[in-house]
């Protein structure tokens, strides 16, 4: 059970990934339970961003839910853990947008052993954060991503009291919001709340995209823990 103001979030996100699924060449599908922990881990790691592992089940998307949102240019054997249902998150690291993307020695040396590259090797998605600024991929998270056998997936949070991170929108690129359209054109006084988060911030709005390492759109897809659409 996720928070009802984010139930409610998804589904809109939901609706304009399957009325927008021609624009994507691949589908990942993301329960909602793991995206309220992954934003619980993001406030209480605020200024940093944070850097979230994400690991897939042994149960395949459900294909009804794979069939409403086919596009008609849907790729398989894109990546790793394609078809398959995302059903475990661990935060490994924080940090500037830079350092964000290297694992801390002891995590690679003790964790995942030394053969496993900047990013180790056991996470088949990677997930980071954006606070306060727009989901859209920097170059240090274009060549962070040529490492990632799954897809990588940028979480933009934009929240008050703002602290040392006043919301920063000059940035070019496609964007999808979770939970609703255009808000970040709304006057910042007038912000509407989509929901608190455990440290007591605003959140005002939620971006999420996914892309594989070629620079291809993946689409995102809010399930529930049987794999059922928002
Ligand atoms: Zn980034």
């Amino acid at each position: 059970m996720v928070s009802d103001w984010l139930a409610d979030a998804v589904a809109i996100y939901n609706d304009e990934s399957h009325n927008r699924r021609e624009e994507y060449v691949a589908q990942v599908h993301f329960p909602a339970r793991i995206l309220e922990e992954i934003l619980e881990w993001a406030f209480k790691s605020l200024p940093d961003e944070i850097l979230v592992g994400l690991d897939v089940s042994k149960f395949k998307n459900l294909p009804e839910i794979e069939a409403e949102f086919r596009s008609e240019n849907q790729q398989t054997n894109l990546f790793a853990g394609q078809g398959y249902r995302i059903n475990e998150a661990m935060m490994v690291n924080r940090g500037d947008s830079f350092s964000v993307h290297h694992l801390p020695e002891e995590w690679t040396d003790e964790v995942f052993g030394n053969d496993r590259g900047p990013r180790a090797g056991r996470f088949t998605h990677w997930l980071h954060t954006h606070p306060n600024c727009p989901a859209i991929p920097s170059e240090a998270d274009a060549s962070a991503a040529q490492s990632t056998d799954g897809v990588d997936l940028i979480l933009g949070i934009e929240f008050s009291p703002e602290g040392p991170l006043p919301w920063f929108d000059g940035v070019e690129g496609e964007r999808r919001v979770i939970g609703e359209k255009k808000s970040w054109f709304s006057r910042k006084d007038k912000r509407k709340v989509l929901g608190i988060a455990p440290t007591g911030h605003r959140i005002h709005s939620l971006e999420l995209i996914a892309f594989h390492k070629a620079g291809l759109g993946v689409n995102v897809v809010f399930v529930n823990d049987d794999g059922i659409a928002y």
